[in-house]
């Protein structure tokens, strides 16, 4: 495992001081950062307007990135999915979904990132959560992804990444620092913005606070958050997701936060609800769900379950999830389908999973 600093993981402050640690004048770490973060360098050697000395020492004394990509496998709806190895041997997977307009051109190229390698939050119908919780990505792992899933977009579809969503393996809050230092890589390097970057938490409502006076006081740059609700009432939700069984995030003390979230930043949230049949689909459900979506202004994002193998749960009949759609819509609720993508390849919701034993 390589010790050296990942210099894709600091910012323009770090970069700065790492430039005067080398002896270097501030602005090369200015340069760094350009080179880094707002051009997607992959060598020090790519960095032409560096002195050669300098290029040498940076060669010498850190690394830029250190994700390995080692398999990349391609869905029948065009949705990639790229294995990475990072240093520790272990891996993560990053997911490329494309929209593409009639003709073809992409109307918006969003990566799923990773932020941890496994999950601690052992969410029942989730194939990350079996993994069990391995390793914290660092910042610059997370915007590496990115950027390794920019120079695919711009080789196949023509355009770089327009959306980063954080819903891939981990559960982004407990991986709080790298996350929010990861936001700020991607918004003032790549250029992204923030209204096209979302963060999905299981509910850490102690978490979703801090977010929340984060980004009103400017230190987390104003993405979306996106909360994984899955079941409308406590005693389903402890049933299928962990998380829930403690009253620091049990519904209740969610609605408090996703309320203080709304009175901070003036943000509506969007909870995902994946729908399973027979577990979270009745009327009653919709009801419940409706009285969760009156806490604060909000969006429901119902999610049609990917399967995993060795599952209990199984996706809804078309007929019981448009009645489902239409109790929600009766009572105002603002809701929206997403259609699973690259199941054919295990890169939808809830299917990463890497066998790390392997
Ligand atoms: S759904 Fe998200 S929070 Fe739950 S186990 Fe899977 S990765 Fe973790």
């Amino acid at each position: 495992m390589s010790l050296l600093p990942d210099l894709r993981s600091l910012d323009a402050d770090a970069l700065e001081a790492y430039a005067l640690d080398l002896g270097e004048p501030r602005f090369r770490g200015r340069q760094l950062f350009k080179w880094i973060h707002e051009k997607g360098a992959t060598s020090f050697e790519d960095m032409t307007d560096l002195p050669a000395s300098m290029r040498a020492r940076l060669e010498e004394t850190a690394t830029l990135g250190n994700l390995t990509e080692v398999r990349r496998q391609r869905a029948t709806d065009g949705t990639l999915k790229s294995l990475f190895k990072l240093p520790s041997g272990r891996h993560i997977e990053t997911v490329l979904i494309p929209d593409l307009e009639d003709d073809g051109s992409a109307k918006r190229l969003t990566v799923c990132v990773s932020s941890q390698v496994g999950c601690a939050m052992g969410c029942t119908f989730c194939a990350t959560g079996l993994m069990g919780f391995q390793e914290n990505l660092t910042p610059g792992q997370i915007a590496e992804q990115v950027w390794a899933m920019d120079r695919v977009a711009r080789e196949q579809f023509g355009r770089g990444v327009t959306n980063v969503v954080y819903m891939g393996m981990g559960e982004p809050f407990q991986n709080y620092n790298s996350v929010t230092e990861s936001l700020g890589l991607l918004t003032d390097g790549l250029g992204l913005s923030p209204k096209r970057i979302t963060v999905s938490t299981v509910g850490l409502a102690r978490r979703i606070r801090q977010f929340a006076d984060g980004q009103a006081s400017g230190d987390v740059p104003k993405v979306g958050l996106a909360i994984s609700l899955h079941a409308p009432t406590d005693p389903q939700r402890s049933a299928i997701m962990p998380v829930n069984r403690s009253e620091k995030t049990d519904l209740k003390a969610l609605g408090a936060s996703v309320r203080h979230y709304y009175a901070t930043t003036g943000r509506r949230v969007t909870y995902e609800y994946c729908v399973f049949q027979g577990v979270n689909d009745t009327l009653e459900d919709a009801r419940n769900l409706s009285r969760i979506a009156s806490w604060a202004p909000c969006k429901v994002n119902l999610i049609m379950y990917n399967p995993v193998p060795g599952s209990a749960f199984q996706p809804p009949s078309e007929g019981g999830l448009d009645t489902f759609i239409a109790e929600l819509v009766n009572r105002r609720v603002r809701v929206t389908v997403r259609r699973s993508r690259g199941q054919d390849i295990d890169a939808a919701c809830g299917q990463l999973a890497v066998a790390e034993a392997a």
